[in-house]
This record gives C-alpha cells, structure tokens and sequence, in this order.
C-alpha cells in the first residue's frame, strides 16, 4: 500500500502568475520507498557494462534530441524563460549525455603493478551506489541532466528532486523516458526541500547527496548529510566580477554584459552581476551600456519569440530584488528599478551606479536583472575588489593585453575565468564548480565522475 503524501504543491507560470500543475509534496515515508526500489535495482545495475551504461544514457539523449521543443515550451512555460533560451539548453543537455556515455567507458587510474614486493595492487573506481539528486529552478532539466550522467556513468542508481517550484520538464523527461530507464535506476521526487529534499540528505542508505541551489542550503544540506557521513557535492550561489580593463572593445563589454548580466533574467549562479570597470573606460563603457539594456525586449516568453527576458521566478524572488534596490541608500539606479505590467513577477533590467565594494547589493546575490557598475583605480584595486566576496563561482576579464588576462586568471579565486566573454563558454568537457562559498566537486567534464565515484586499493599476494 502506497504511503501518504503531504498534500499537492501548486506549480505556476511566473509570466502570469496562473497555476499550471499540481504535484505530490511527498513525504519521508515516500522517499524511503523510492529508496527500496533504488536498493532493489542497484545489483543488476552494478553488473552492467560500461558499454551498457553508455547505451542508457544516449537513450536519455535521444529522448531529449526527440522532444526538444515539447520539453523547451514547458521549461519556459514553467521558468517563466524566452523560449530561444529553454530551445539552446536541449541540444547542450543531449551533448552532456552523450559525453557522459562516452565517460562512462573511459575511466582512468593507476596502473596495476608490484608497488609492494610479492603483491600486485590494483585500483578500482567504483560508485557509491545511490545517490541523490537536490535541483534548483533555474535550470531544471539541465541541472538534473549534470547530476545524472555522471551518476548514472559511473554506475550509480539515483533519485532527483527537482525544485518544488519547477518540477515540469524533469517529470515530462522521465516519463517520456520511462521505457528506456530500467526499474529504479532513475527516479524522480517532487516536494518542498522539508520534507522531501531533508529526507533525502538524512536517509542512511544514500551515499551522497548533489545539490544545486542557494548557500544558506548548502551549509544546511552539509551539516545535516554529517549524520550519515554522507558525501557532499555543493554547486552553490555566485557574484560573478567583470573586470574591464580600459584597453577592451567597449561595444564588445556592453553586448557582453547584456547577455552576462540578464540572460535567464539574472537567475544564473554564473551571472555577471558586478562589472568592474577601469578608470578611462568608465563613461564610455556606461554611455553603451544603457541604452544597450533599455532595449531589451521583455515580456511572456509565449507571446513571441522576440522576448529577450522573462520574469524572475516568483513573487517572493521580485520583492526580494526589489528590496535589494531600496535597501541600496546613496547607490544611482541609472536605468530599469520598479515591476512591469499588471501579472506576474517582472523587474526591469537594472543597472546600479555609484556603490561601495562593502554595500549589500555589491557583496550579496541579487539572483535578479541587476547589474552594479564600479570604477577601479588600478590593476591591483581591481583584482582585489573581485575577489572581495564571499563567492567564488564565475568570473571574466576583459582585455587586449595577453599578459594581463593571463595574470588576472592566475589571481581570480573562482571556479572559473572567462576572457573577453561571460556565461555561455561551458562545455561538457570542461568541469564547471565553485571556490570558496560557491561550494565544491564539480559538474561536467571527467572530473565530475570523481564526485560519483570512490577508490579502493586490491593488493594480491603473488
Ligand atoms: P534553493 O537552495 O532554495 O533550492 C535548491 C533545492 O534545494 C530545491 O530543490 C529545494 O527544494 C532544496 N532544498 C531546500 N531546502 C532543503 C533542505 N533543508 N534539505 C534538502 N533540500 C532542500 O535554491 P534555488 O532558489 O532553487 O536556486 C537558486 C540558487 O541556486 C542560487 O543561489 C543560485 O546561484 C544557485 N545555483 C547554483 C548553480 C551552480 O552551478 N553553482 C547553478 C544554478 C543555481
């Protein structure tokens, strides 16, 4: 008999504000099911080959290459994002699959030999066995896709949990899915992250847990998986600098601060939130960037695919934008501020002037269409101002000179540096992960399968 949920949770469109879909608030009790049924297909999943693992996951990657414009038109639906945004994400999804099905027959480590006289020791790279899955809104499907190939490759089974507010395209993908994805192997909870998301981080049975999301639930997730010794992957917030020496394209930067700054209406951990700009190219810089931003074609993502920007995902997170303006005392909001239109959770494309390296809205995570701009003295002044907050996700530089994007890339503390562009170099090959309070383990790239994977020593006696 089926246990009890905690009732349904309402999943909405936040361009208008409707209620598109219930789904399941499930429970402890729930969870530990689906564990059950992950335990009883863990065996047969850990006897099959590489080859047969890398067979799945270019399944799941036809699954998406098949219905990419279902899932795109639900992921804006759901996220409230363009719909050219929702369509680039599902071949880049399919890609990462596929490398990781690749991966999957590809693992390395040292080789076997007599490194003890009389004994030949061996490595094994084995998985953990099940793992978890914890998302965030902003990139449903694509997220979940991160943590599942290089779980999945490494020959783990797992359960995802896709945020309570956009659980669609995930849901629509493992059930589009449900004739490839042997018994248990993939599974899917939806809930709030109490009861469902806590259940997961505290279940014994759960070898580690991956989340995505804010830092104040990474610390949370860390402290409570400590109980079970569980191991923690944490892809957490970012402040992402733009540090713009005075020597760069100025069109360039603008054209790049747009796309850095408001793409996904700012709700991306990679965001190029604080652009850091040189002392003579400050004006110039501004004088492009205005009406640059002002141009941006906002509005429902399924009224027309001209719309540049949605909304922000929920009217908590508006207000939460907003607050960070008014709380702004002494700062210039050059352009943007304010709500737009009569429903759902719009905030104009902002951009704040005349702030200190210590101001909140400088040193904490918007997660909304605001950019700050700061006028910096010298190199040094820069760098430091960059590296100044808690953060240490993404980054870029901004530069002819070699010589100086070589050294800034040596001194920026983030999981990643970009020169002369921001936010859409990834790729599946490369490991994408924080430093400092942006959390650690990557996704992506060979290394991710480090995070799924544990080593054991064999040493025969010859
Ligand atoms: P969030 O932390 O509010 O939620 C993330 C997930 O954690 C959700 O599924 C939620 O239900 C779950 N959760 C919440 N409390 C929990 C608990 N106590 N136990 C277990 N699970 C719990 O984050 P969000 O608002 O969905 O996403 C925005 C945040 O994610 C931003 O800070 C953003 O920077 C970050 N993010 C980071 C990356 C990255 O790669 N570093 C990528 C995307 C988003």
């Amino acid at each position: 008999m089926a246990v009890a949920t905690e009732g349904t949770l309402d999943v909405l469109n936040p361009a208008t504000g409707e209620t598109i879909a219930q789904v399941p608030n499930m429970s402890a009790a729930e969870v530990d099911e689906a564990v059950e049924r992950a335990k009883k297909a863990l065996p047969e999943w850990l006897d099959a080959t590489p080859k047969e693992r890398s067979e799945l996951l270019h399944k799941l990657a036809d699954v998406i290459e098949d219905n990419a414009e279902e899932l795109a038109q639900i992921e804006s639906r759901n996220v409230g994002k363009p719909l050219m945004a929702s369509r680039d994400e599902m071949p880049f999804s399919a890609d990462n699959l596929r490398f990781f099905a690749g991966a999957a027959r590809n693992l390395e480590g040292k080789s076997a030999g007599e490194y003890i006289k009389g004994y030949t020791s061996l490595v094994r790279r084995e998985p953990l066995g099940i793992v978890a899955g914890i998302c965030p809104w902003n990139y449903p499907l694509m997220m979940a896709v991160w943590k599942l190939g290089p779980a999945l490759a490494a020959g783990n089974v797992q359960i995802l949990k896709p945020s309570e507010q956009t659980p669609m395209s995930l849901l629509r993908f493992v059930e589009l899915a449900k004739d490839v994805i042997p018994e248990g192997v993939l599974q899917v909870v939806t809930g709030d992250g109490v009861p469902t998301g806590q259940r997961l981080v505290e279940h014994p049975d759960i070898g580690l847990v991956s989340l995505t999301g804010d830092v104040e639930t990474g610390k949370l997730i860390a402290r409570n998986a400590s109980e079970t010794l569980k191991r923690v992957h944490l892809e957490l917030g970012g402040k992402a600098p733009m540090v713009i020496f005075d020597d760069a394209d100025v069109e360039a930067v603008a054209e790049g601060i747009k796309l850095a700054g408001y793409w996904n209406s700012g709700q991306d951990c990679t965001a190029g939130s604080r652009v850091i700009a040189g002392p003579k190219i400050y004006d110039s810089l501004l004088e492009a960037l205005v009406p640059v931003i002002e141009g941006i074609k906002m509005g429902d993502p399924l009224e027309s695919d001209e719309i540049e920007m949605g909304p922000v995902i929920t009217q908590s997170q508006q207000e939460r934008v907003l607050g960070f303006l008014e709380r702004a005392k002494g700062a210039t909001v050059l352009t943007g501020g304010g709500t737009s239109g009569d429903k759902g959770f719009f905030v104009n494309p902002t951009i704040v002037t005349d702030v200190s390296q210590d101001d909140e809205i400088v040193q904490r995570e918007v997660f909304g269409p605001v950019v700050t701009v700061q006028k910096f003295a010298d190199d040094d002044q820069a760098i430091a101002w960059a590296n100044g907050v808690r953060y240490g996700l993404a980054s870029s530089v901004w530069t002819r000179d070699v010589g100086r994007a070589l050294n800034a890339s040596r001194k920026l503390q983030f999981g990643t540096v970009w020169v002369n562009d921001h936010l859409l170099p990834i790729t599946s090959e490369m490991p994408h992960g924080g430093y400092k309070g942006s959390g650690y383990g990557k996704d992506m790239s060979i290394y991710s399968m480090e995070e799924y994977t544990q080593i054991k020593h064999v040493a025969l006696k010859i």
